[in-house]
């Protein structure tokens, strides 16, 4: 019989599976259990809007069984089927297109990332098996289809006979080897374990044969040994649970087995509500964003279930933009079965439910904040640009319920910290909150324009996202303390004997800023003495509301609205260079102009700005040296 290849992405894939990129290889049992059950679970679907089918739940289950002689174990089910397309497209098919890229940066991690994400479930059989076979019969079909491989070779598929609609999968255990046990996976106690750990909710019967050693009749103390089928799942699903009965491990296994991270969760609540609405939910805080979180594929929604049965794999609804991250479930007795997602939109229940949800997660994360901080901080720094987004969107309306969550880098305490510790430790006369905004720690902490503040002593926020300036023009103020950027004409900083004294002087300068300003016309808007300078001649500074942070960002933009910030150059009147450029403007008008050009260059160049002739630039570095 002609062998067919696998496709090139999937040989690679199932070569990386096979090779055992996932250390627990216990797992694959959970893969193909949770297949069989998707697979009723569609054979249940269809009989909701096909008359000709009726759905005895008697007749439906999921059958582990072990043949020790011949190194078998058999998974049967009493699902869909597949067709003979369906193995073909399903099995001889691995990875859906983009996941191997995506694979490929993320090799270094464990195998725990790919398994079932990109539907690569079924592959990880051959992490056990060195042979797999898969016996199906569709609904609908009389005639049963055989697929078979041995791995990277490839697959053949043949006719077959089944009696009854479902799949058969057949994994020829592979031989020890001097560091991997294979033979557990023959043990009973072992399988019914694993069963236990992974797929102890899954709604259907997981059965197994059990020997049972049954006292004999006739004579006393001897037995017969018995073959006896047993349930070993509870089909009890876990968000039906007793809190007190599970453990961390317990959770951390319904995080995976329902695929919702590549990681572990940080942190997981389970609500069990019997107020004025009546749900269970189990809600996770993940560890790391999905590698698509910060981009527009990504889907935010949580799994909805009307009393034990699943009706929807992403309700939107449930959660607010900017808890997009929260993965989970939501069981409601009060949800119809077959509510449309038209009905489900304007749903009364649904709606307090997702407020509901809405306030656990943000008193999940306040207590996190206060009593783990450690924790906080890794949550912040995988998702706090989304809480800063929230505060953005929809015109400040979130703003009010999520300013507390945020953090900003702190200057003095070099990490995170609220904005209520931040005004906590102000002292009485600061009257703002300090921010500087820029590309970097690093950068920010070398502006020219950070020094008068932090000459104060004063704390500065240092804002590295492109969102943290707009957020906080949203939120205009904090416990009544508004925000001002370090670059702002007015710092409302009490102005020293000598800062008066310059300010007269530079009254005195008119002459020679006006001739600088109208040097440098179209760029900026004036040139004028510094407030905030101490050791650096020159920095830029902007009038108005958009800063040059926030001129650079929009300009990032796809539809950029090109808004422009009004750019002042700032002179430290008390640096040498003032010096050079009063004696030129009254000895030589083409130094003067050579300086203004240097020093505005200089000003771009501090502020990560591009300069607008770079060849012309060192240009001028020439002239001024010789
Ligand atoms: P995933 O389950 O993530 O889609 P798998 O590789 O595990 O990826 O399975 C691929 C597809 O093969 C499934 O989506 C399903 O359509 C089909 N399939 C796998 N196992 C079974 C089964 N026991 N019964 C019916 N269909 C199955």
């Amino acid at each position: 019989m002609e062998k067919k290849q696998f496709q090139a992405e999937s040989k690679r894939l199932l070569e990386m599976m096979i090779n055992s990129i996932y250390t627990q290889k216990e797992i694959f049992l959970r893969e193909l259990i949770s297949n069989s059950s998707d697979a009723i679970d569609k054979i249940y679907y269809r009989a909701l809007t096909d008359d000709t089918l009726t759905f005895d739940p008697e007749n439906y289950y999921i059958k582990l069984s072990v043949d020790k002689e011949k190194r078998q174990l058999t998974l049967t089910d009493t699902g869909i089927g597949m067709t003979r397309e369906d193995l073909e497209n399903n099995l001889g098919v691995i990875a859906k297109s983009g996941s191997l890229a995506f694979k490929k940066e993320n090799e270094a991690k464990d195998g725990h990332d790919i398994i079932g994400q990109f539907g690569v479930g079924f592959y990880s059989a051959f992490m056990v098996a060195d042979r797999v076979t898969v016996t199906s019969r569709a609904l609908g079909e009389e005639l049963a289809y055989r697929w078979e491989s041995d791995g990277a070779d490839g697959y053949t598929i043949e006719p077959a006979e089944k009696a009854e609609v479902g799949t058969q999968i057949v994994l020829s255990i592979k031989d020890n080897t001097e560091d991997d046990n294979y033979d557990e996976f023959l043990e009973e106690y072992r399988l019914r374990s694993i069963v236990k750990k992974y797929s102890d909710f899954i709604r259907y019967p997981i059965k197994m044969d059990n020997i049972v050693r049954v006292p004999k009749e006739d004579a006393e103390g001897e037995f017969d040994e018995q073959t006896k089928e047993e349930q070993v799942n509870s089909m009890v699903p876990i968000w039906r649970k007793n809190k007190s009965e599970l453990t961390e491990e317990d959770y951390e296994n319904f995080y995976a087995e329902k695929h919702y991270g590549f990681d572990k969760p940080l942190s997981h609540m389970h609500i069990n509500a019997d107020g004025a609405v009546v749900y269970r939910s189990i809600l996770f805080i993940p560890e790391t964003p999905p590698f698509d979180f910060y981009s527009r594929e990504y889907e935010k929604g949580l799994e909805l279930y009307a009393n034990g049965v699943l009706i929807m794999n992403k309700c939107a609804d449930l959660l607010p933009d900017y808890f997009s991250f929260v993965k989970g479930m939501v069981d409601s007795e009060s949800l119809s079965l077959n509510i449309s997602r038209e009905m489900l939109q304007h749903d009364r229940q649904l709606k307090l439910i997702a407020k509901n949800i809405e306030s656990k997660i943000k008193s999940q994360l306040k207590s996190l904040q206060k009593d783990d901080r450690e924790k906080y901080d890794k949550f912040f720094e995988a998702f706090g640009r989304q809480l800063k987004y929230g505060v953005y969107s929809d015109y400040g309306t979130h703003k009010d319920a999520l300013k507390d969550l945020l953090m900003f880098y702190s200057s003095t305490e070099k990490k995170l910290v609220t904005l209520d510790e931040y005004v906590s430790r102000m002292p009485e006369e600061q009257k703002y909150i300090y921010y500087a905004a820029g590309a970097s720690h690093a950068r920010i902490e070398k502006l020219p324009q950070t020094e008068m503040v932090a000459d104060k002593g004063y704390e500065i926020l240092y804002f590295t996202d492109d969102i943290d300036e707009f957020a906080v023009k949203v939120l205009v103020n904090y416990k009544e303390k508004e925000f001002r950027s370090v670059s702002a004409g007015d710092l409302g900083i009490e102005e020293n004997e000598a800062d008066k004294q310059n300010e007269a002087e530079a009254a005195e300068d008119k002459e020679l800023f006006d001739y600088m300003t109208e040097r440098l016309a179209g760029k900026v808007s004036n040139v004028r003495a510094s407030k905030r300078l101490r050791s650096h001649p020159v920095c830029l500074s902007s009038d108005g509301e958009v800063s040059i942070e926030m001129e650079k960002i929009l300009s990032m933009m796809p539809d950029n609205p090109n808004v422009k910030a009004d750019k002042v150059l700032e002179v430290n009147v008390n640096h040498e260079v003032f010096a050079s450029l009063k004696t030129s403007l009254e000895q030589d008008k083409a130094k003067l102009d050579l300086y203004t050009d240097l020093l505005y260059n200089q000003a771009l160049l501090i502020e990560g700005l591009p300069i607008e002739d770079p060849v012309e630039f060192t240009n001028m570095m020439c002239k001024v040296m010789v």
